[in-house]
């Protein structure tokens, strides 16, 4: 990301700054920081035309636009493309978390408890409403929804969503057969022309055979899975022991007919998974001798920082997330917000379903910068979800849209080593708001 300068004053003298439709039916929009995956313009301009974008840079690469042309002042703004949620399970969107996390356990049976309560008429078609409101109000128009029903994955098809509604699939040796017949229906399926492209979700390795996985494969689908996200996974994958085995027995297998893998779950899932259809969710546990194969292997990885720390990992004997050292391998790391359930909070952001707010936490936490975020909110979810990474970049084209973000809520932090500023997400008190589209 090049050319960061200082923020400009705002004001000026433009004449037409409402918003309104010019005759022309076209918009020209000032932003104070104009940026994308591929870089930043400070300040920016940006012309659009019937939601498509015609050109986008510095305010003088535009040349001159007429009389007839209305122009939007987002001068105190960021303006960029929506994000892509790469990782949440809208059909959970009607459920809080626990103030305070227990034992994994506990909130895990409470969110079983729950999805039996859904049974009712209309109650998950509901909850995936309430999710898909609050990630559009949360500048997400794309997501990669993992679907517990079939009636979750009908649901996100009536939302106006994008991106991609993955059927979970989930069990081991004779439990497999209707799994794979979900699979089996799903890859005939004719995707047509819909918004939402159909994946699979086999669960994660200790819920879910490699049979399973193998079907998921070979279906010429999206595959997302969770991976290396506990401890306890660890745990059994390499001995077949800890909580995990527990809850394996008291869901009734035979503990002779569910084999462990014998070896890190990343190491025995990765070569079930498509490479580069595959996604893998969260990696909480994952080696430094992993990068190098996550990165031979093609796969997009899914980051959800506020859900993961909310899960309690990594724990405290891991070193942190290594997103960092993934993107330096080349890795795609995209952001995710997972389910409502591990999002604890009250206020605007209860009502929002956003990656933004990861991205906020990746900020405070671990000081990411906008040209680290920003192609995790954007470009690399495109991947995960196999859409055009064009779809969320200014790139001239159709849109989804554009949003804008006040520069208030963003700070210009220490000189980067190329002499721009680096630009970091603070406090996001109010939620994004649509330039166009959405
Ligand atoms: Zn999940």
């Amino acid at each position: 990301m090049g050319d960061a300068h200082s923020i400009p004053p705002a004001g000026g003298s433009d004449s037409n700054a409402s918003g309104s439709m010019a005759p022309s039916g076209r918009q020209l929009v000032h932003a104070g920081v104009l940026a994308d995956a591929n870089g930043a313009h400070v300040p920016g301009a940006l012309l659009l035309e019937g939601g498509r974008i015609i050109a986008a840079g510095d305010p003088s690469s535009i040349g001159p636009v007429g009389d007839d042309v209305a122009l939007l002042d987002h001068r105190e703004h960021l303006v960029c493309p929506p994000f892509v949620n790469a990782h949440v399970h809208l059909d959970l969107s009607d459920l809080e978390a626990p103030a305070e996390m227990g034992s994994f356990q506990a909130w895990l049976w409470g969110v079983l408890r729950h999805r039996k309560a859904q049974e009712e008429a209309g109650a998950v078609e509901r909850a995936v409403e309430i999710g898909a409101k609050a990630s559009l109000a949360g500048g997400c128009p794309f997501v990669a929804d993992i679907c517990g029903s079939d009636r979750a994955l009908e649901a996100l098809y009536r939302t106006g969503l994008g991106g991609l509604g993955c059927l979970e699939v989930i069990g081991h040796g004779d439990r497999t057969a209707s799994g794979l017949e979900r699979i089996r229906d799903l890859a005939a399926r004719d995707c047509g022309a819909g918004r939402i492209m159909p994946g699979i979700s086999p669960h994660a390795p200790y819920s879910t055979g490699a049979e399973l996985y193998d079907a998921a494969s070979a279906s010429g689908r999206q595959v997302v899975t969770h991976l290396a996200e506990s401890r306890a996974e660890v745990e059994w994958c390499l001995r077949g022991a800890g909580a995990f085995a527990a809850m394996l027995e008291q869901s009734g297998y035979d503990p002779d007919q569910v084999t462990p893998p014998g070896r890190h779950p990343i190491d025995s899932v990765l070569p079930l998974m498509p490479g580069g259809r595959g996604v893998v969710v969260h990696l909480n546990y994952a080696e430094p001798r992993h990068l190098e194969l996550l990165a031979d292997h093609g796969v997009t990885v899914v980051y959800c920082p506020r859900a993961s720390r909310y899960l309690g990992h990594p724990d405290e004997s891991a070193p942190p997330h290594a997103w960092r050292a993934m993107l330096e391998h080349g890795i795609p790391v995209a952001l995710g917000t997972d389910g409502r359930p591990c999002l604890p909070g009250p206020g605007v952001r209860g009502r929002r379903l956003s990656v933004l707010d990861d991205a906020l936490a990746l900020c405070a936490l671990e000081g990411a910068r906008l040209e680290e975020w920003l192609p995790m909110a954007t470009v690399h979810g495109a991947r995960a979800l196999g859409l055009d990474p064009d779809e969320v970049t200014l790139a001239p084209g159709p849109k989804s849209g554009l949003l804008s973000i006040p520069l208030s809520d963003i700070e210009a932090g220490l000189p980067d080593p190329e002499g721009g500023v680096v630009w970091l997400l603070r406090d996001l008190d109010r939620a994004p708001a649509w330039v166009s589209g959405a």
